[in-house]
């Protein structure tokens, strides 16, 4: 696997060039984005995990609001040991008896032929195992989700 320093900035901008045609019609995206240090990443599977977030991002969107565009906002955060990515939509949110099911492989509530349920379960590997961080959701239904991944800048030490 291919390890290298990336910007966060970057990673989510190179993950919107991706997901471009699924997220323009369905959302106005908000950036806050801060400057930090490079983060030490397996670049490719990050930009996964967040394109796999945008296009969870845009479905909860289109399922709540009838072809009007949401809004997603993408941030990025440091302190001195992690690098934080928060994507937050304003779509359908999750039920609360769903949020601790949603990173179980196979977890769906799209139609059939229209989820596979693996994404977030796959984000999770990736972040948890592959990278020493944490993926975390907070969600009230029908106001959308926020999701927060966390990353340590010392990987390449551990
Ligand atoms: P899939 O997208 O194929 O359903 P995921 O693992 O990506 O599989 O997501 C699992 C489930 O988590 C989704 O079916 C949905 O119920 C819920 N979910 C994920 N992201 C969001 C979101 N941003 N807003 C609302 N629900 C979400
Ligand atoms: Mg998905």
């Amino acid at each position: 696997d291919v390890y290298e320093y990336v910007d966060m900035n970057v990673l989510i901008d190179e993950a919107l060039l991706i997901v471009n045609n699924e997220i323009k019609y369905s959302a106005t995206i908000i950036k806050h984005y801060s400057d930090c240090k490079l983060l030490y990443c397996n670049k490719g599977q990050i930009e996964q995990v967040l394109v796999n977030m945008l296009v969870n991002a845009s479905h909860a969107i289109k399922a709540k609001n009838h072809g009007n565009l949401g809004v997603v906002e993408l941030s990025t955060l440091c302190d001195e040991k992690y690098g934080y990515m928060i994507i937050k939509d304003n779509g359908g949110g999750i039920d609360s008896e769903f949020i601790n099911k949603i990173f179980n492989p196979f977890f769906t509530t799209k139609p059939v032929g229209q989820g596979t349920g693996l994404g977030l379960s796959i984000s999770h590997d990736i972040i948890v195992n592959k990278h020493q961080g944490e993926i975390s959701v907070e969600s009230i239904k029908n106001e959308g989700a926020t999701f927060t991944i966390k990353i340590p800048f010392n990987l390449e030490h551990k």
